[in-house]
């Protein structure tokens, strides 16, 4: 098949205005002039979207969506300590309908807002099977946590259980599983130690938040602040349950043997300079979540110093318990806005594609529209988009509804009707 469109943006290279795609066997084989396509491939079955811009399909690079029911329960302006204790609380009163009802919604919501691959977070296994029959890809993290060192063994051989479950519920699916250690600050070292052993075992994809909030440092650093004082107290501990020594929370996690190229570590807020050299040294992916960082109130992460050092760098929503909409589209916008021109709207775009693709180690497959690669790609329809700047035309104005088409492995998840044109503006 043969999808040409007004304007094609590969992102592995410039803009296509009149452009097309060949489609066989779920794959992308050639990428080109619509012209050249059609007098190439004459016998080729031919479907022209019209004025619509077509690009690889988002990656959003941080999610939990069992949580997406939780929208506007817990209200932002308290102390991040204070927020994630509310979150841990709140969520232990949430039944397996709720959850399943959640992610539901949020599998659903991704899917329409131009979102084809996703690397979910999930305590009760719920995302499985939304994500599962709406035909995304994605990584599915089992999350772990446990502040008890008595608990460790207990606690990692109820992960590696529903790990088993979850790749069961997996299997026939564009979906994998991993392991989420949920933050240096809320598993006890033995079991940090513990995740470590069973990663480096069964070769898992991981995913963990990281440097996050000052509170954070603060604890892992000299086991003092809001979280020694207000989250241990409410597990029913009293001290730290890690080794104390000064250490920022990236280099405690080095030194338990977490940091790889298999880990895709989350927010990354509070690093310094030698953080950078130790996350570049041992090949992290990162995914920045900007608004999330910005409703908690924990500070702004270096993204340009991420993208100068060649990092591996995806863009999250998080859940909406800590941001109001799932959209890439919100998160690339308010992005710009906050980063200024210290990151343009095309790395916002390629960010939100073919970075999320490599921070989930997906590149060679999927993250930009290019020959070999898998046909996972979206169509939008937006009302003035520039030639001469598709990407500002994109930040500026693409929004969930602007997505008319999505495709996964060349199938068709999902198509609006009455789909409006867009009008050419040329320079
Ligand atoms: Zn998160």
């Amino acid at each position: 098949m043969i999808l040409t469109a007004r304007l094609v943006l590969p992102i592995s290279g410039p803009p296509l205005v009149d452009g097309g795609l060949l489609i066989r066997d779920g794959a992308i084989c050639a990428v080109g002039q619509a012209s050249a396509l059609i007098r190439d491939f004459p016998t080729e079955p031919h479907d022209d979207l019209g004025s619509v811009a077509l690009l690889p399909g988002l990656v959003n690079a941080h999610t939990h969506l069992e949580l997406t029911g939780l929208h506007g329960r817990l209200p932002f302006g308290r102390s991040f300590t204070e927020w994630v204790t509310a979150l841990l609380d709140l969520r232990s009163e949430l039944d397996a309908e709720c959850f399943a009802t959640s992610a539901r919604l949020g599998a659903t919501v991704l899917l329409r807002s131009g979102v084809t691959c996703v690397a979910d977070i999930t305590t009760s296994g719920s995302s499985v099977v939304p994500l599962k029959a709406a035909g995304l890809r994605g990584i599915i993290f089992q999350e772990i946590l446990g502040l008890d060192p008595e608990q460790a063994t207990e606690r990692l051989d109820a992960a590696e259980k529903a790990l088993r479950s979850l790749q069961l519920q997996a299997s026939g699916s564009l979906l994998s599983v991993g392991l989420s250690p949920h933050a240096p600050y809320s598993l006890s070292e033995p079991l940090l130690l513990r995740c470590a052993e069973l990663l480096q075992r069964r070769r898992l994809p991981v995913t963990m938040h990281l440097a996050e909030s000052p509170e954070e440092v603060t604890y892992i650093g000299l086991g003092l602040g809001p979280i020694a004082t207000t989250l241990l107290p409410a597990v029913g501990r009293h001290s730290p349950s890690h080794r104390v020594c000064g250490e920022s929370p990236v280099a405690f996690l080095d030194r338990a043997g977490l940091l790889s190229e298999r880990l895709l570590a989350v927010h990354l807020v509070h690093v310094g300079i030698s953080d950078l050299q130790l996350l570049r040294q041992r090949a992290v992916a990162l995914a920045v979540c900007p608004r999330s960082n910005h409703n908690l109130g924990v500070g702004i992460a270096p993204l340009p110093r991420f993208l100068a050092a060649s990092l591996r760098v995806g863009l999250g929503t998080d859940s909406l318990a800590s941001n109001d909409t799932l959209s890439l589209w919100d998160e690339m916008r308010f992005a710009h806005r906050l980063y200024g021109g210290a990151v343009t709207a095309q790395q916002f775009v390629t960010m939100a594609t073919l970075g999320g693709a490599a921070a989930l180690g997906m590149a060679e497959a999927i993250g930009s529209l290019a020959p070999g690669k898998r046909a996972d790609l979206i169509a939008l329809a937006i009302d003035h988009l520039d030639d001469a700047d598709p990407y500002g035309s994109l930040l500026s104005q693409a929004s969930d509804d602007s997505v008319v088409l999505s495709m996964v492995e060349g199938k068709m998840l999902y198509q609006r009707e009455g789909v409006t044109g867009c009008n050419r503006q040329s320079h």
